[in-house]
């Protein structure tokens, strides 16, 4: 599993460089590139961070196999986990931001 930085959506914000845990991410030449995927634990802070739905994480084989990805949509209310599975369907879970700690 890992986290995975579409370019052509990336802004070079450098939000997700400041939250990984394992200081993986860095800006090169306007744009969030990992270090070393193998380094990554799959935290998702990154993803979460990112406002522009640039960073997917893969999905392990028992949550939906190859080409299956998770991302997230930051609103003001809500963060809404999307699921992308290899067939195009999608599932979301959202979450609400007020009662974020009674999951
Ligand atoms: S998922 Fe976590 S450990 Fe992996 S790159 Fe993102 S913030 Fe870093
Ligand atoms: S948070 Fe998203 S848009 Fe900002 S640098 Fe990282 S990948 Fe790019």
């Amino acid at each position: 599993m890992s986290v995975f930085v579409e370019r052509e959506k990336c802004v070079g914000c450098g939000g997700c460089t400041e939250v990984c845990p394992g200081n993986l991410l860095f800006l090169r030449e306007g744009k969030a590139q990992i270090r070393d995927v193998r380094d990554c634990w799959g935290c998702t802070a990154c993803v979460k961070e990112c406002p522009k739905n640039a960073i997917f994480y893969y999905l392990a084989a028992d949550l939906g196999g190859a080409g299956g990805r998770l991302y997230a949509e930051d609103t003001p209310s809500t963060l809404n986990w999307v699921m992308k599975w290899p067939d195009g369907s999608e599932e979301r879970i959202l979450v609400d931001k007020k009662k974020a700690n009674e999951y």
